[in-house]
């Protein structure tokens, strides 16, 4: 098991904006988890890896984010600290899964921040019709490249004119591994 001990846990409102009814939560450890960051970022649809610093970003529903370090996993935006604690749990599970499972799984290096909104928005219908919720076919772009939002979410796009523009938009989301917010 690469994270079998957590030493220390701390949960914290931010003193940032004392207001805010979440709190954030640190766990420090002596293991280094960062060799299980490409597999775990291949597994889970990281926001952001860092190869050079070992940083690797989880993105949430509901504002909530995971940050893997070394010897450091910080949780942001809980709703309380059973959450806190049921997410330390959760990621630290999948650490340990994906690392056992490793030899499995094809490592990946990108992440969805490399995700350029203009190159989604050329691959949408372009005709601003507002039936996916969004006002314009710039801000559903937006809202794809968060995860906020799917594919199935255009209608338009699964016409038979638009096939082509929708195979490349799935190729390029898949090339970053997207994925929708807290997809299975
Ligand atoms: S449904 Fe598709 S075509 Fe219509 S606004 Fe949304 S993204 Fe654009």
């Amino acid at each position: 098991m690469l994270l079998d001990q957590i030493d220390n846990f701390e949960i914290f409102r931010p003193k940032m904006d004392s207001s805010k009814e979440v709190l954030h939560a640190i766990a420090t450890f002596k293991a280094d988890v960062s060799p299980s960051f490409p597999c775990v970022n291949a597994e889970l649809g990281g926001w952001d890896y860092d190869q050079t610093n070992q940083v690797l970003l989880l993105k949430m529903s509901d504002g909530k984010w995971i940050t893997l370090h070394p010897q450091k996993i910080a949780i942001r935006g809980a709703r309380d600290i059973a959450e806190a604690k049921a997410l330390l749990v959760w990621i630290q599970g999948q650490i340990n899964d994906i690392h056992a499972r490793r030899e499995a799984i094809t490592p990946r290096y990108v992440s969805q921040a490399g995700l350029k909104i203009m190159e989604i928005l050329k691959l949408t219908p372009m005709t601003n019709c507002k039936a996916c919720g969004s006002p314009t076919c710039m801000a559903y772009a937006a809202a794809l490249r968060e995860g906020e939002i799917g594919l199935s979410d255009c209608a338009p796009l699964w016409e038979d004119k638009y096939r082509e523009k929708r195979k490349k938009l799935q190729t390029y989301l898949e090339s970053f591994g997207w994925r929708a917010l807290d997809a299975e």
